[in-house]
């Protein structure tokens, strides 16, 4: 409440420039983008046309069967959704989301429908991506529990910070690194802490942003080779590879 008050207080004396466009956020509840630059984001409403397994988009228009990409064939888990296109005020949302654990209220109204949509209701566990410790305590906070937290509220699925743990400090992945490089850092780098809790459990891995899928997969084969009989990843934000 006071936060919020502070908040609203603060957005009246340092109004909130649009990190996109630089013109002014007209709405507290859009975060740091303004309304039009979150009006050319393109957000997921399962009119598109997506690979069937990691998400990829391919088209405005949804194909009559399941398509796929086949780059995601190996990768080891089931299913990948994001609420949206890493672009313009996604994007922008997403980067600021490593800065402060806020998630706008806009943001926050399209998560129960995206996990609907996919199926990821069902989930018995959900798994926030962790940090290393490192980068844990550089940070101050992980990112993508700020999302699992938001889904939980939603959900009410329990939400299971502790069984996945990050072993090695590996670089920040950036959405542009080489694919190769990305998936040699984040091979060995997760290791299942409590496989009692895992075991014959579906579960919902949450991060802020899907890129090649390499750490979700990585992820994903711990947890099952641990014993989880279902494995989905839900992000805010699906990178488009052109
Ligand atoms: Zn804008
Ligand atoms: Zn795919």
């Amino acid at each position: 409440m006071l936060k919020e008050l502070k908040n609203s207080l603060l957005s009246i004396i340092y109004p909130q420039e649009c990190r996109v466009c630089f013109s002014q956020v007209e709405n507290a509840g859009d975060g740091i983008s303004c309304i039009k630059c979150w009006s050319e984001t393109r957000i997921f409403d399962g009119s598109e046309m997506l690979c069937d397994k990691c998400g990829a988009f391919f088209g405005d228009k949804a194909a009559p069967v399941a398509v796929f990409c086949h780059k995601c064939d190996d990768h080891f888990y089931d299913k990948a959704a994001a609420v949206g296109v890493y672009e313009k005020a996604m994007s922008a949302t997403v980067l600021n989301l490593k800065e402060q654990p806020v998630l706008p209220k806009r943001l926050r109204e399209l998560i129960p429908a995206a996990i609907e949509r996919n199926g990821f209701g069902r989930a018995d566990l959900i798994i926030p991506i962790p940090l290393s410790k490192q980068r844990r305590i550089e940070r101050g906070f992980n990112q993508a529990e700020v999302i699992a937290n938001e889904i939980s509220h939603a959900t009410d699925i329990h939400i299971d910070k502790a069984s996945l743990s990050r072993k090695l400090h590996t670089p920040i992945h950036r959405v542009g690194m080489d694919k190769r490089a990305r998936e040699l850092t984040v091979q060995n780098a997760f290791e299942v802490l409590r496989p009692k809790l895992i075991a014959g459990k579906k579960i919902l891995l949450v991060d802020d942003v899907f890129t090649s899928g390499a750490t979700a997969s990585y992820c994903a084969k711990a947890l099952k080779k641990n014993g989880a009989v279902e494995v989905n990843i839900f992000t805010l934000a699906r990178a488009v590879m052109n």
